[in-house]
């Protein structure tokens, strides 16, 4: 089958296939507080090197969410790699920097092991040996099965599930405004392939356990609005009297950008080392990805986010004037150029 895929730079596919076959036993490394796309897709891949007679291991440092940890070989994953670990690759997926492997990848590793990465961030500065990077992408399941299409491998039903888990989750099941005509038709090749999409839905999107749903309404308790600016802070006392887990960030990123008022949506997670886990979204037409930057995160233009050091009044004072400066931005802009 051939795949639809976006538009790759020819040299760096060719870089990253050519890599996958020579090396025998890479790891794969998926982000701290994982999603669905860094998941499914380093699942996904695995089982593409095991087709290619490879010895692939999964690295992260948090937990796998329940409604993701059904995928096929998401018990495979380990919380740590030591420094000597009988491996020949490292492939970051999902990522944009090296500092979101979470410490798993081990600055002993720099030039002796080559570093792949996959990945679709606006903010991916190109930290790998061979960067397989494509930020129009949707979720990083469109390069890396373009990746999977150039190695020759054919999809099984199990790849295409983890790829739909990624790119459904990505697109908070469709709805994102970079939901291209490429998407569907991918979702549909994934669904002829044996992908399982109602599972996908129903086992990933539509499976909110107890805890987190306790967990929206403490936050939705304390939403505030200004304007078109939405926010929630979570305390950590409230974290505590829940038994809410800093690797979990109950999601509220993606609750909170529902708010119809709001164009620019913020929420802040007091986490136990004093940091705050913030989480960025906006409406289309108004970019997030500099306010995280800003503040050494990452991101999409509509989906970013940063942790800062203090407590949660000292995130806000950072976090919210710069949330004003890009609503700003876009009213001074309407006035220039009505639409
Ligand atoms: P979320 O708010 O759901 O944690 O993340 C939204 C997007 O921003 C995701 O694509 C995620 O990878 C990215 N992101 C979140 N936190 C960080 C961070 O601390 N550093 C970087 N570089 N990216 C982040
Ligand atoms: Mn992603």
């Amino acid at each position: 089958m051939t795949m639809i895929t976006s538009s790759l730079p020819a040299e760096a596919l060719h870089h990253a296939a050519a890599l996958l076959q020579q090396r025998r036993r890479p790891l794969l490394i998926s982000h701290p507080r994982p999603d669905g796309d860094t998941i499914g897709c380093a699942l996904a891949l695995r089982l593409a090197l095991l087709q290619m007679g490879k010895i692939p291991s999964l690295a992260c440092v948090h937990p796998i969410p329940e409604n993701i940890a059904y995928l096929p070989g998401a018990e495979t994953y380990v919380s740590d790699v030591p420094d000597d670990a009988d491996i020949d690759l490292v492939i970051a997926v999902d990522m944009s920097d090296l500092s979101r492997t979470g410490g798993i990848y081990k600055d002993s590793w720099r030039g002796t092991l080559p570093l792949l990465v996959i990945d679709h961030h606006a903010t991916n500065d190109a930290f790998g040996d061979v960067n397989l990077v494509d930020p129009d992408a949707a979720a990083t399941a469109l390069p890396l099965a373009a990746l999977i299409d150039a190695l020759g491998l054919p999809l099984t039903g199990d790849m295409a599930t983890c790829l739909l888990a990624a790119v459904l989750t990505d697109t908070r099941g469709l709805r994102t405004s970079n939901t291209t005509p490429e998407v569907l038709r991918f979702v549909g090749q994934l669904i002829e392939a044996g992908g399982d999409y109602a599972g996908v839905m129903e086992n990933t999107l539509d499976s909110v356990p107890y805890r987190q749903m306790r967990g929206w309404a403490v936050a939705l308790n304390r939403l505030q609005l200004d304007g078109e600016l939405a926010w929630a802070t979570f305390p950590l006392a409230e974290k505590i009297a829940l038994g809410i887990e800093d690797h979990d960030d109950l999601d509220l990123g993606n609750l909170l950008s529902r708010v119809a008022e709001a164009k620019v949506m913020a929420t802040f997670l007091e986490m136990r080392d004093g940091t705050v886990k913030v989480s960025l979204r906006s409406r289309p037409g108004y970019n997030v990805a500099w306010i995280a930057k800003a503040l050494a995160g990452g991101g999409h233009h509509q989906a970013a986010g940063c942790s800062v050091t203090g407590d949660l009044d000292a995130a806000q004072a950072r976090v919210l004037p710069l949330a004003r400066e890009e609503l700003a931005k876009r009213l001074q802009k309407s006035h220039a150029m009505p639409d």
